[in-house]
């Protein structure tokens, strides 16, 4: 007889995290996704900028302009492709913007209710195109308002090595599912998985339904994930770095790529481009769809062939 489905969820990252296994017994399973779950818990732990947590992000953003520090080869190594991704996506995608982020304040508690005053905005946003530098003694920055922040694209990290942490458990089937963000291996049953894409002004209207087998992550920035409304008009956590403020070319874009920490940093990265960051992200084998600031839909040429 199979198995059931295991089914687990957990709250971390800001967000609801589920782990489905299938095709192994339930002691398995479980094994298996509590020792994903503190893999991807000590990666956020590593890599936020908020709470009470101390790590060497935050020490690098409290470090002196000029001062040459040392990172892990962990947080070496995502710095290295998020500044790969900013260079691709021609400045839309900054893991410099942790000064501005706070500014706005949408990853802390109590949630924004108005927007920072445009001064601030400004001060904030200038000279962060290439504020972060490498060199044989360390890692320094350039500016005080140079701060990293990875909240863009460690969430997919993260679900990237709790698939990682499955796989070493010998499970083949399983999804990992982080507020929408996932990466899946396997089928479930004999079937591929059937991933909804949410609708970006409708939460149960769906722009399609994607139907994914293997190894491979779907990724969605929305505008609608944490906002508020101020005389009519939506501010979002997304920032073009260009402006300092929530960029409003999309409603929503959903990168489909193999690895979630890539899916994660080009859907961040498309949002801000809208419809003309398609050929970028396409450059690098990724497939997009997205919403504009209008509700039409873009996508990339490939994006059919997930759809059946
Ligand atoms: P996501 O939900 O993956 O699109 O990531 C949004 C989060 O990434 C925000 O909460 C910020 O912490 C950070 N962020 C906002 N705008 C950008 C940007 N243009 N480039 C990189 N990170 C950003
Ligand atoms: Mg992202």
């Amino acid at each position: 007889m199979t198995p059931k489905d295991v089914h687990e969820t957990r709250f971390m990252m800001g967000t609801l995290v589920s782990f489905t296994v299938v095709g192994v017994e339930k002691d398995q399973a479980e094994a298996a996704i509590h020792a994903a779950t503190n893999e991807m818990q000590r990666i956020e732990d590593a890599f936020t900028i908020y709470g009470s947590v101390d790590n060497e992000v935050k020490h690098f953003n409290r470090s002196p302009v000029g001062q040459r520090i040392q990172l892990s080869d962990e947080v070496n190594m995502l710095l290295h492709i998020a500044l790969k991704v900013q260079q691709q996506s021609h400045g839309a995608f900054n893991p410099a913007l942790g000064a501005l982020n706070k500014l706005w304040g949408f990853s802390q508690t109590p949630a924004p209710t108005h927007p920072p005053n445009k001064n601030r905005v400004e001060k904030k946003r200038q000279g962060l195109s290439h504020c972060v530098h490498e060199s044989p003694e360390g890692w320094w920055r350039d500016s005080e308002q140079c701060q990293l922040d990875f909240g863009a694209i460690a969430k997919g990290y993260a679900i990237d090595r709790g698939i990682k942490i499955l796989k070493d458990h010998a499970i083949q089937n399983a999804i990992i599912d982080a507020g929408g963000d996932l990466r899946l291996i396997g089928q479930h049953g004999k079937q591929a998985w059937r991933i909804g894409i949410r609708s970006p002004r409708d939460a149960k209207k769906m722009l399609g339904v994607l139907h994914l087998q293997g190894d491979v992550s779907v990724v969605t920035s929305g505008d609608y994930e944490r906002f508020f409304m101020e005389n009519g008009k939506r501010y979002h956590h997304i920032l073009n770095p260009q402006t300092g403020c929530p960029s409003v070319k999309s409603q929503s874009v959903t990168v489909v790529a193999k690895q979630a920490m890539l899916a994660d940093a080009w859907s961040t990265a498309v949002f801000v481009l809208g419809k003309k960051g398609v050929d970028l992200a396409n450059k690098q084998a990724l497939q997009v769809l997205g919403v504009d600031e209008d509700g039409q839909t873009f996508k990339s040429e490939g994006w059919h062939l997930l759809v059946q």
